[in-house]
C-alpha cells in the first residue's frame, strides 16, 4: 500500500475544511491554535500512525492550492512523487 503525507501552506488557507471532508482517513482538521496572516485558522495534518495514503483527495479539492502531496514506495519510503 502506498504511504504518503501532506505539506499544507498556512498562508494559503482560509480554512474552508473542504480538505477535511473530503479525507477518506479522516486524517485533517483545523489548527483553531494557529492564525495566518488573512486571519484563518489554517488546517493540518493528525497522522501519527502513518495513516495517509498519499491519495491526493485533499489536494485535488482544496480551492487555494494549499496542499502538496508526497508518496512513498510501500517498502523504502523513498518519495516518488505527487
Ligand atoms: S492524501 Fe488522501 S489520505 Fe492523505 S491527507 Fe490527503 S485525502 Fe487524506
Ligand atoms: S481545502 Fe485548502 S483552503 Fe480549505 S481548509 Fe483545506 S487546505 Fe485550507
Amino acid at each position: 500500500m502506498t504511504h504518503g503525507t501532506v505539506r499544507i501552506d498556512p498562508e494559503r488557507c482560509k480554512g474552508c475544511q473542504l480538505c477535511a471532508t473530503a479525507c477518506p482517513q479522516h486524517l485533517l482538521g483545523i489548527n483553531r491554535d494557529s492564525l495566518n496572516l488573512k486571519g484563518f485558522h489554517p488546517a493540518q495534518l493528525n497522522d501519527p500512525l502513518g495513516r495517509c495514503t498519499g491519495c491526493a483527495l485533499c489536494a485535488v479539492i482544496c480551492p487555494d492550492v494549499a496542499i502538496t502531496v508526497v508518496r512513498y514506495t510501500p517498502s523504502a519510503r523513498t518519495p516518488v512523487g505527487a
